[in-house]
């Protein structure tokens, strides 16, 4: 069956080789060598000033972000399950909210957040997704970060990258915290989730409403290449088999021109038989589709061609289909998904198969990848 789904993500065999050797001690030697070398490769991921690896899924990230940065009021930006979850997070540590509420494919814009920053004037953190799962939707986080350090340069600028970090470059000049989480584009299982950090962030990170997710003593403690409780040995070392096996396909340059390759080949694929992307600016971690039928497809998908597709959440369960474009992912993978889909068309009596699918996925992947 091939995975397919924008998270988790298959983990490639050398990286599931490299996760099967015996465990180790955290607290040796060895361990801190390894540890040193992933904090290595993530600063360069991320391009932050300091980072910090945690034992937990994108959540606990996400919740240490707000714990350590939030001073007392928070904006969220609410256009899916996850942007409604910095809210949860808010609510739950007492902070005050205000939320910038969207449709799941409507991206916030940079004149919503200054008209929030005039009527709130003691907004001091903004919790927004890059690119929001739930709807395969892009948003704007450069400009809208940009724009509210020039409104208030005491704005912490939280992002939730777990489905960008490792899909494109981001420019990070303007986000304070960018959360990234082990099972998405970084192809691991789930169960580590990382925090890249400006120098602004660190400096603000203050005494929180938290005890395990205390980023302060985890900065001091993982700058000596160790960390506060027991680390995810097994994960982090697979993290470091994930950057060589990046590098082994050609780095980071190539899997982003690939991943920027499959989404348009997936998007002319799909609309050449008939279906428009769902999200206004779709991420390019997933193409995200709005149909009717969307169970009748995914369970055709899995029973009868061996892909598994996700589907959709809330109000949409059942009218959405997503296609994971994450990762390492064989061409020839790749364009079997949206064949099968045309297949799937073909077995509900809605389109007759004529191979478009396949055809321009392929035309196009192999014109716009480094391939
Ligand atoms: C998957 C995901 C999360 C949550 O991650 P968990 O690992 O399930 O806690 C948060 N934000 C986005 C954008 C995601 O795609």
């Amino acid at each position: 069956m091939l995975l397919f789904t924008p998270g988790p993500t298959p983990v490639p065999e050398s990286v599931r080789m490299a996760m099967s050797t015996p465990t180790i001690h955290h607290r040796t030697p060895e361990f801190e060598a390894i540890f040193a070398k992933a904090r290595e490769g993530l600063l360069k991921l991320m391009q932050t000033d300091e980072c910090v690896m945690l034992a937990s899924t994108g959540t606990g990230a996400m919740e240490a972000a707000v714990t350590n940065l939030a001073k007392k009021k928070v904006l969220f930006v609410n256009a899916g399950k996850f942007g409604e979850r910095f809210g949860k997070i808010a609510d739950a540590f007492g902070y005050e909210t205000v939320e910038l509420k969207y449709a799941w494919n409507t991206p916030a814009s940079v004149e919503d957040i200054e008209e929030a920053l005039k009527n709130e004037p003691d907004i001091d953190t903004i919790c927004i997704q890059i690119s929001e799962s739930a709807g395969g939707l892009r948003h704007p986080v450069e400009e809208i970060a940009k724009r509210a350090k020039e409104i208030n340069s005491d704005i912490a600028i939280i992002a939730d990258g777990i489905t960008a970090v490792g899909v494109e470059p981001i420019d990070v000049s303007n986000i304070d915290a960018l959360i990234a989480g082990s099972q998405k584009a970084l192809m691991l299982p789930p169960g580590l989730a990382m925090i890249g950090l400006s120098e602004y962030a660190v400096n603000r990170i203050g005494k929180g409403r938290n005890y395990y997710f205390n980023l302060a003593s985890e900065i001091s403690k993982q700058r000596k290449n160790t960390t506060a409780y027991t680390a995810a040995t097994t994960l982090i070392i697979g993290l470091n088999a994930i950057f060589e096996e990046i590098d082994k396909c050609g780095g980071m340059e190539k899997l982003y021109r690939d991943t920027a390759a499959r989404a348009k080949a997936n998007m002319e694929a799909l609309a050449s038989i008939g279906f428009d992307l769902y999200p206004q600016t779709p991420a390019l971690s997933m193409s995200a589709v709005y149909d009717e039928e969307a169970d009748s497809i995914r369970k055709l998908l899995k029973s009868k061609y061996g892909v598994n597709i996700a589907g959709g959440q809330d109000h949409l369960k059942g009218k959405l289909f997503r296609i994971n474009q994450m990762g390492l992912i064989e061409a020839y993978e790749a364009a079997w998904v949206v064949n099968a889909i045309e297949l799937a068309l073909d077995d509900m009596g809605r389109r007759e198969y004529n191979g478009n699918a396949n055809r321009v996925f392929n035309e196009i992947y192999f014109k716009e990848s480094s391939v």
